[in-house]
């Protein structure tokens, strides 16, 4: 979502500035921002002090910070830093252009304002060869886990009109586009409150309609709220992905219940086999959090057991750390750093067995890639993604790039694929 946001702000001053990949030459600055965790948010800081450098050879440089940080700290940030010239929420993007006018006639300007609605996006166009992007669809979330800083960040959960998103991914595909991934903080509860009622289900089954969109994700999901419609949707929708990232945090009912996730181990674990019965193949990725104040041994043995359950292709683990405005940071049970750092070390382990075993399973089998472009490690290859996912690379000629092409397995790596391209086989 940070990412959807940065083009966003380069979109809406798009009129008044062009990007450069020069930081020396620009004459706005803006860092954007995001506080899930805390390491990420110090790392905010200690750009921000390196930038004082830039700001003394430049004086007139506008240097702005928005995103989740910005939401948080407002005018704490802006007293902390006096180069700061901006501080922008994360529904300050749509007003940045005034912003950054106030910012350039002298002002210090801060705009934390979290409004309810959601704000019509600028109109988008894409530049050529353009295959894939990314829409927000809502944004916010009601949840309230305790370890969840989105709520108090993002705001309330707010969805944005179908017919919007229709036209805009429409006007995508037109263009050339090929893939699409939806956006939101909990995508799954999509549509509560909107004039026109419709489900994420609706939502899906209206895209799938849309010909020439030949790929459709969606991030991210929350477990309680995976409908059966949902489920049923992978079986049924041509153009949805056999993919899905359906965060769990941890294994052990009293730790799910501690976090306020509203499900029990159990609950996911069925869901898991009702994903794999509507579409057997599916890949599943999830989210975990290893150090949840008063985790024991046991329960983060369960979070293990049900990992190699559940068996994830991939998984994004991080450990606890205390986010303001919290109820887990108040917590008195915090789980020494110590043994955070250990349990994280051994189920990262074991998630990359699982991994390696999910490759494994590919080899052998031909599948559809979309071409993205030059492989990152190796210039002499093509890199692209497999529907459910995984990075495959592959010898093949450049005019694949931004089509579907037909690839081989032939070997697995521990985060990526091997391919051989099938000649003569591309479209879009
Ligand atoms: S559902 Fe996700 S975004 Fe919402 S509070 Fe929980 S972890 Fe945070």
């Amino acid at each position: 979502m940070n990412v959807a946001d940065s083009e966003l702000m380069a979109q809406v001053l798009d009129e008044e500035y062009d990007l450069t990949v020069q930081a020396e030459d620009a004459d706005l600055y803006l860092i954007n921002t995001c506080a899930i965790r805390r390491k990420s948010e110090e790392k905010v800081k200690s750009l921000l002090g390196s930038l004082k450098f830039l700001k003394q050879k430049r004086p007139q440089l506008i240097l702005g910070v928005g995103g989740c940080v910005a939401q948080q700290e407002g005018e704490r940030l802006l007293a902390s830093a006096p180069h700061l010239n901006l501080v922008f929420g994360t529904k300050g993007i749509y007003r940045l252009p005034g912003l950054v006018d106030r910012a350039v006639r002298g002002e210090r300007v801060v705009d934390v304002a979290l409004e309810r609605d959601f704000p019509d996006p600028p109109h988008r166009s894409w530049s050529q060869g353009t295959v894939q992007t990314m829409v927000t669809i809502m944004c916010g979330c009601d949840n309230f886990c305790t370890f969840c800083v989105v709520p108090y960040v993002r705001g309330r959960e707010t969805s944005r009109e179908p017919g919007a998103i229709v036209d805009e991914i429409a006007a995508f595909v037109a263009a050339g586009g090929q893939e699409v991934t939806l956006l939101g903080q909990n995508v799954n509860s999509y549509g509560r409150g909107l004039p026109e009622p419709i489900t994420f289900p609706q939502l899906l089954r209206r895209l799938n309609g849309l010909p020439g969109l030949n790929r459709l994700r969606f991030a991210t999901s929350h477990p309680r709220d995976l409908s059966p419609a949902l489920i049923n949707a992978f079986g049924e929708l041509s153009a949805l992905c056999e993919h899905l990232h359906l965060p769990v945090q941890s294994g052990a009912n009293r730790v799910l219940k501690r976090m306020n996730r509203g499900y029990t181990r159990e609950h996911y674990l069925g869901k898991v086999a009702a994903l794999r019965q509507a579409c057997p193949g599916i890949a599943l990725s999830t989210d975990l959090i290893v150090g949840f104040p008063g985790e024991t041994e046991a329960d983060f043995r369960q979070t293990l057991d049900l990992m190699r359950e559940a068996g994830f292709d991939q998984a994004f683990s991080f450990k606890y750390s205390p986010r303001p405005q919290t109820r887990a940071a108040t917590f008195p049970d915090q789980v020494p750093e110590d043994v955070k750092t250990d349990r994280l070390t051994r189920l990262q382990a074991l998630q990359d067995e699982l991994t390696q075993k999910a490759h494994a399973r590919l080899v052998g089998q031909e599948q559809e890639v979309l071409v993205e472009g030059r492989s990152k490690r190796s210039p002499q290859e093509l890199g692209g993604r497999l529907r459910t996912n995984q990075v495959v690379n592959f010898i093949g000629p450049r005019e694949l790039v931004g089509r579907l092409a037909r690839v081989s397995i032939t070997e697995a790596h521990p985060h990526s694929l091997k391919g051989r391209w099938v000649q003569g086989s591309s479209t879009g």
